[in-house]
């Protein structure tokens, strides 16, 4: 299935693209397809199991607050989120939950949403089945689902059945300048003497008109806008039992005093592009409206970098934001293709590591680098994130994950202005970096794999 910029680029809610955006698109899809193919009358009860990874820190990453309101409806891309604690407030009291918002049914969270952290589906850590109960106790419906990172939901088999894998993917698109490695992209470059970003705009034409690609583009740099906004404005400690504190508001507010922007210390640029990274994993946290980016572990980094361009770079413009974007999304493609962008699967590799790595090779492209140091930028990114664990704190995505972001972006920033200064050539391709990265996720021990089993997650205890 070819993928394109909005499948890497998708606006939602926090604070996870795999346990909580991709939960919440499966659930609303088998609500769809159980209301099509059931009579509403004839439901009595929905469960829904959460295997592996999604059992294992569901809790913690919203994943059975994401089942309910996807099957009350909900998409992740639209959902008010100031509404959402209402909304759960009201499922939870009258112990109803609205399918689709059409078709009530008793709802009791603690029978009907099971975790299964011990067992797992076989096709990836991020399995869930759902199964609809006629009220005669006999099953109206069984589909099993993978959220497999970055929001990407894949169905099961047709029968329901849990452990079936699914169907392989058909190539849905033959698009008009196909790539699957960084090897092709540099070569289409040089055949079509073009950037990345346009051969991404000529894919992209396949799918719609290009005045909408841009129009996509801009409200995805809007919503990054509006994210760090909010994220710089609230203050106060995030949910989830650890008194993590918002640092983003008292650090603008400390930038500030100092003269901002113009301050005279050098490094305050670093301390800016900190400030948009904690602005968006602190928002995040919270369960506010972010881009996925290429997921929303890592959601920080991307904005972060692009934010530095529009304030630090002289010359930067809207042009420029659409370009950072296209080929930041071609190098996630790269990843999502031929390794994973799942923390589950991976580790953190799969989400900071290729966050970095898109930033460093947008970053050089936007600030006039060629396809080839574009490629070292975006090697660099990776190299440097091997074998990166995932061990959240708590199962929450908040320690180690809003620190690493900013970490990660001033790191993206640092492999391009790398690549830049260099002419294209290195040791190490990006092809065969995305090939370690996998290699080395296979390897990691699932302890390590978002899990909270492993490293931080059990060296620090809930105070
Ligand atoms: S440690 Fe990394 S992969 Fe794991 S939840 Fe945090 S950001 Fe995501």
């Amino acid at each position: 299935m070819a993928i394109g910029v909005f499948d890497i680029f998708k606006i939602g809610i926090g604070p996870s693209s795999s346990h909580t955006v991709g939960p919440m698109r499966a659930a609303r899809m088998f609500a769809r397809t159980l209301l099509a193919e059931a009579s509403g009358a004839d439901i009595a009860r929905v469960v829904v199991e959460l295997y592996g990874s999604l059992g294992a820190t569901g809790k913690g990453h919203g994943t059975d607050t994401a089942v309910m309101l996807g099957l009350a409806g909900h998409d992740p891309e639209i959902v008010d989120v100031s509404l959402v604690e209402s909304m759960l407030a009201e499922m939870r009291d009258q112990q109803t939950l609205v399918l689709l918002g059409a078709q009530p049914i008793h709802f009791n969270e603690t029978s009907d949403i099971l975790f299964l952290p011990s067992e797992t589906l076989p096709f990836h850590p991020n399995g869930m089945h759902c199964v609809a109960y006629g009220h005669n106790g006999v099953a109206l419906l069984e589909r099993s689902y993978y959220s497999v990172g970055g929001g990407f939901v894949v169905q099961g088999d047709i029968d329901g059945k849990p452990g079936a894998v699914p169907p392989a993917l058909p190539d849905m698109a033959e698009l008009p300048r196909p790539f699957r490695s960084g090897e092709d992209l540099l070569r289409l470059c040089e055949e079509y003497s073009c950037s990345i970003a346009d051969l991404m705009r000529t894919n992209e034409a396949h799918w719609r008109p290009e005045e909408e690609t841009i129009a996509g583009l801009q409200r995805i740099w809007e919503t990054m806008q509006a994210c760090v906004e909010r994220g710089c404005q609230t203050a106060g400690v995030l949910p989830g039992g650890f008194n993590v504190r918002r640092r983003a508001p008292e650090l603008l507010g400390r930038l500030e005093a100092r003269g901002g922007h113009d301050g005279a210390d050098p490094l305050t640029i670093m301390d800016y592009v900190n400030l948009y990274a904690l602005a968006v994993n602190e928002e995040n946290a919270a369960g506010g409206r972010v881009v996925t980016a290429p997921t929303n572990g890592a959601a920080g980094i991307i904005p972060a970098v692009l934010h530095y361009y529009w304030h630090f770079i002289e010359g930067a413009s809207s042009r420029g934001v659409e370009d950072f974007l296209l080929t930041a999304a071609a190098i996630g493609i790269l990843y999502k293709e031929n390794a994973s962008i799942s923390g589950a699967e991976v580790g953190c590799q799969g989400e900071v590591g290729v966050a970095c790595s898109m930033a460093a090779g947008a970053l050089c492209a936007v600030l006039g680098g060629t396809p080839e140091q574009v490629e070292n930028a975006a090697e660099i990114g990776m190299e440097h994130h091997l074998g990166l664990t995932c061990d959240p704190v708590g199962g929450l995505v908040q320690i180690p994950c809003i620190e690493r972001n900013a970490l990660a972006a001033v790191k993206a920033i640092n492999a391009a202005r790398m690549a830049l200064h260099g002419d294209g050539t290195h040791n190490v391709s990006l092809d065969q970096v995305i090939k370690t990265m996998r290699e080395t996720g296979a390897d990691m021990l699932s302890k390590y794999k978002e899990t909270s089993q492993g490293g931080l997650a059990v060296n620090i205890v809930e105070c």
